[in-house]
């Protein structure tokens, strides 16, 4: 198979009526590896990845994959090309079994969108349900059976469905107790490495997002304040001080 597509965030701004939420911000990405964007309330990380997914449209900069540009593309398109956002808030629909919430997933990808068999990946139902098992067992049930942990197994297991190439994750350890986010985190860096992801994770939780990740990003105030490897950010104590609160 093709080596999976590069994504490329370039120089981002965003505003918000006068509100400017990201000034010309770029991160490095690369597939087979997780940056996690950091920085606190309102510094712009929600927004990074909704500027990326589509869902606002940036004043400035680019965002490409591989060769296609989507700089300003409207969502369908932006997840129609391999982009899986997953949103804080997880959205699982509680009325639906956990299986059906996962089938989802299938439905909205891309092998039924294009009917083209999508990338390289080729993620099945069972395939999800083997990566998280604490889910699996409860696949017949509703899922708001589940507890918060397993809601965001569900979520990144849906998105997994859709086929991506780049994966989005916004806050995925909100909430959650620390061993199930270093249980989350565990499955999230293998399968990164397996299937040779794009992972761009936003994290408040500075000190476990910096574990995962192999790059880490630091925004204050819309802009880029740090950027380097995750354990260099890690080791700097001013900065952690400063901007990362640990
Ligand atoms: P949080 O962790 O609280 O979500 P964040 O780092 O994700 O913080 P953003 O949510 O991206 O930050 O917000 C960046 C800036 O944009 C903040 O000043 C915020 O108040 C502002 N902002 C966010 N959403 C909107 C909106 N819909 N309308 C106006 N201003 C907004």
């Amino acid at each position: 198979s093709t080596a999976p597509p590069a994504l490329v965030v370039e120089g981002l701004t965003a505003t918000y009526g006068p509100v400017t939420a990201l000034r010309e911000v770029s991160i490095p990405t690369e597939p087979g590896r997780v940056t996690a964007v950091l920085g606190a309330n309102g510094a712009g990380k929600t927004t990074l990845l909704r500027t990326i997914s589509g869902l606002v449209r940036p004043q400035a900069g680019q965002v490409r994959l591989g060769e296609r540009d989507l700089t300003g593309a409207a969502p369908e398109t932006v997840a129609g090309a391999g982009v899986a956002h997953v949103p804080e808030g997880r959205g699982v629909i509680t009325e639906l079994t956990v299986e059906e919430n996962l089938r989802l997933g299938s439905l909205l990808g891309r092998r039924r969108a294009s009917g083209r068999g999508g990338p390289a990946r080729g993620w099945s139902l069972d395939d999800v349900l083997e990566l998280f098992p604490a889910i699996a067992e409860r696949r017949r049930r509703p899922a708001d059976t589940l507890s918060g942990g397993e809601r965001q197994m569900l979520v990144i297991g849906r998105a997994l469905l859709t086929e991506p190439d780049v994966l989005l994750l916004d806050e995925p350890s909100l909430g959650l107790a620390p061993r199930v986010v270093t249980q989350i985190f565990a499955v999230l860096r293998d399968l990164t490495e397996q299937h040779a992801l794009t992972v761009v994770l936003v994290e408040q939780n500075a000190r476990s997002a910096l574990e995962v990740a192999d790059t880490g990003v630091v925004l204050a105030l819309g802009r880029v304040v740090a950027v380097s490897e995750a354990a260099e950010l890690a080791a700097d104590q001013a900065l952690r001080h400063a901007y990362l609160g640990f």
